[in-house]
């Protein structure tokens, strides 16, 4: 396993860390406590010493979980990443005990990295007049919390914002071969390796969606890249996602959601290769054909603009179309329709077609009509 220094973190930390939003389920959905905790033990076991959960992970089991595979001498051998779920605080006063439960669950006295999840404009505004910083600045001083950052998917003009209105340590952003100009994208890596602050990539295979159910066309690209010498020996497209993630200069670790031991041989394998960072222009190259390659399969082209927001029902409009888009481009592959199902507040069953949306869209989309069909293929 290759280890790097962060500027924030005393000890080294591993290229790779384990993230826990994709825990190994029961057939009734729940994460399989018994097998995630196997699971967790085997990463740390493996070298992996950076773990990574959040308040609403599998309903907050994911953080009861990791309380208990940190027991047993585990505790030591790793650092826990938990995150504040900036979107749940609608005063200054229910910060602290959404923080409490989550030491509760964890069972611990301290959180190593902490971070505000999931910075979006929606929160931007509370995050600066509920005193969070302050609050967080507060816990760091009485030696509840290390080191102090946010998760962000808004935009590349937020995300400079953000990174200039406070003195994080780390930051925690999207990135992958097909999202490289989407929200801080990789202007916004620069832009935090310029001012010095360690950057976490989390989705580095969107998902699952750049290893699994790969379209032929693609598969096709990966395979002439082999037949030509591009790569001295056989890659998975999982092999190529990464590889191009590890590789772009101001990444400082990259999280994985691996949710078999198959997955975390796999990945550990890899990332002790010496060459892991290591991507020639003609391997970039590669990737971008790729890239274009789904991209020439995406339906609908909303460019996540927000033009068409506040929508009165809350439908989360480009969210849906993104949904939308992967199920198509992706092959109907389980993930999509889970994290929609998961992770969607507002979702397409919410519209009332009223169309004050669409006369706002710059793209002429035909979002009431677009709402339907999500809803037939996702169920709501
Ligand atoms: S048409 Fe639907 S998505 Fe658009 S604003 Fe109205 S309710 Fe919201
Ligand atoms: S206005 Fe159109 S392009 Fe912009 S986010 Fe909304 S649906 Fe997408």
């Amino acid at each position: 396993m290759k280890y790097v220094q962060f500027n924030a973190v005393e000890k080294e930390i591993s290229l790779l860390g384990l993230g826990v939003m994709r825990l190994p389920r029961l057939e009734n959905g729940k994460a399989d406590e018994k097998e995630s905790i196997n699971l967790i033990r085997y990463a740390i076991d493996r070298g992996i010493n950076y773990i990574d959960t959040g308040y609403t992970y599998h309903g907050g089991d994911s953080e009861r979980i990791i309380g208990k595979a940190l027991k047993d001498g585990y505790r030591e051998r790793a650092l826990i990443a938990d995150k504040l779920p900036i979107w749940l605080v609608e005063k200054k006063e229910d910060m602290q005990p959404i923080i409490e439960e989550q030491f509760k669950r964890l069972d611990v006295d301290f959180i190593d990295m902490y971070l505000i999840h999931n910075i979006v404009p929606e929160v931007w505004d509370n995050i600066r007049n509920f005193g969070v910083f302050e609050h967080l600045q507060k816990l760091k001083e009485e030696g509840r919390i290390g080191h102090i950052g946010f998760s962000f998917h808004g935009d590349y003009d937020l995300f400079t914002e953000v990174i200039d209105t406070y003195p994080w340590e780390y930051c925690q952003i999207q990135l992958n071969y097909l999202d490289k100009e989407i929200q801080a994208g990789l202007k916004g890596l620069e832009y935090a390796r310029e001012r010095g602050i360690d950057v976490i990539i989390m989705e580095p295979l969107k998902g699952g969606r750049l290893s699994d159910k790969i379209p032929p066309s693609v598969q096709a690209i990966w395979d002439r890249a082999k037949a030509a010498g591009i790569c001295a020996s056989e890659r998975t497209p999982a092999e190529w996602a990464f590889r191009w993630v590890a590789s772009q200069p101001g990444v400082s670790m990259i999280l994985s959601g691996m949710s078999s031991v198959r997955q975390l041989d796999e990945n550990i394998a890899l990332f002790s290769q010496d060459d892991i960072s290591l991507m020639s222009e003609t391997e970039y190259a590669i990737c971008d054909e790729a890239a274009d390659e789904y991209n020439s399969k995406i339906k609908y082209q909303c460019t996540s603009c927000g033009y068409c927001k506040p929508c009165p029902q809350e439908v989360e409009i480009s969210d849906v179309i993104s949904y939308l888009n992967d199920w198509y481009a992706f092959d109907r592959i389980p993930s999509t329709m889970l994290e929609y199902n998961e992770w969607l507040d507002g979702p397409a069953s919410g519209c009332i077609h009223c169309g004050a949306c669409e006369e706002k869209c710059p793209q002429r989309l035909p979002i009431s009509d677009i709402m339907t069909e999500a809803e037939e293929q996702f169920g709501k």
